[in-house]
């Protein structure tokens, strides 16, 4: 992590750079024989899932840190409370991007996990994607562990707008604004769109109190609310197995969830494309799409 100084306050900037695309291994020729163990492990167990960026990128929502994603530096929870200029920039760029995320569809990943659920194998689903897109797809009993982008936070008053209702505030100050700037987009997983001229954009303050508005998404350097982890948590506990599908546990967020039900005894079964920091820990690790693995699973479990 390098740093940088911003108004006299040194701030930590994670700098994320995925493997090259190089690395990324060949999805299997055969899918039921790269599953077996997979099937073995799970096999009559109630499982809870946990889910990163990979389960959406099928849906065509980017991934930070699977081999060939681009370097990126996302705005830290720190930046976002120093200073307006970054509150300025951050909701410019959100302004962009965000009705990607409102638009985008779920895919046949998250349609089986929702159909595992309704079919009694998976009891909950605790996700680090803020798409909403399990919930799209029909999972009900999901713990949205970094927050969902649908949602603004006066960080003052604890006041929560949607951010439907933000939109129109933010078109209404910046008018013309969208327009000008569409072109710039470039849709990230935090509804974060690239663009360098932000200087004009206007804010909106909280309508009942005047405080700073955030949206309801963990950034980097920010942590899960306590509630919302516990009741991930429970989830894990519940459960005989964890199965982790698109994510490579690089923050301890996801990662603790491993250790509890490594530590439990119970198996960990990981899909993801490339490294995680969870491997050691696995009974089962497949490195492929995981559109494909849930499908397949779904159908055999
Ligand atoms: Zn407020």
């Amino acid at each position: 992590m390098s740093r940088v100084t911003l108004g006299g306050v040194e701030l930590p900037r994670p700098l994320i750079v995925a493997p090259p695309a190089h690395e990324a291994r060949p999805e299997p020729a055969d899918v039921p024989a790269a599953l077996a163990p997979v099937v073995d492990v799970l096999s009559g167990s109630t499982v809870a899932a946990l889910t990163g960026a990979g389960v959406s990128t099928d849906s065509g929502v980017p991934d930070y840190r699977s081999p060939g994603s681009p370097p990126r530096r996302p705005i830290t929870h720190q930046e976002f409370l120093a200073t307006e200029a970054h509150r300025r920039h951050y909701w410019a760029r959100n302004h962009l991007g965000w009705r990607f995320l409102r638009d985008v569809a779920p895919n046949a990943g998250h349609e089986a996990l929702a159909r595992m659920e309704h079919e009694g194998i998976v009891n909950g689903v605790v996700t680090q994607n803020i798409d909403l897109l399990h919930l799209k797809a029909g999972s009900r009993n999901v713990v949205h562990l970094h927050g969902r982008y649908d949602r603004v936070v006066c960080r003052d008053c604890g006041n929560v707008i949607s951010r439907e209702h933000l939109d129109e505030t933010l078109t209404r100050l910046n008018p013309g604004w969208r327009e000008r700037h569409v072109a710039d987009v470039e849709v990230a997983p935090d509804a974060d769109a690239a663009l360098e001229s932000t200087a004009d954009f206007r804010i909106a303050d909280c309508p009942r109190c005047g405080g700073i508005l955030m949206p309801d998404v963990v950034f980097f350097g920010g942590t899960a609310p306590r509630e919302r982890v516990e009741r991930a948590r429970a989830i894990v506990d519940e459960a005989d197995a964890l199965l982790v599908a698109g994510s490579s546990l690089a923050v301890m967020s996801g990662l603790r969830f491993v250790r509890q039900a490594a530590k439990a005894g119970k198996p960990v079964v990981i899909i993801t494309r490339g490294l995680t920091r969870g491997d050691e820990l696995a009974t089962v690790k497949v490195e492929m799409s995981t559109t494909t693995a849930l499908t397949y699973l779904a159908d055999v479990l």
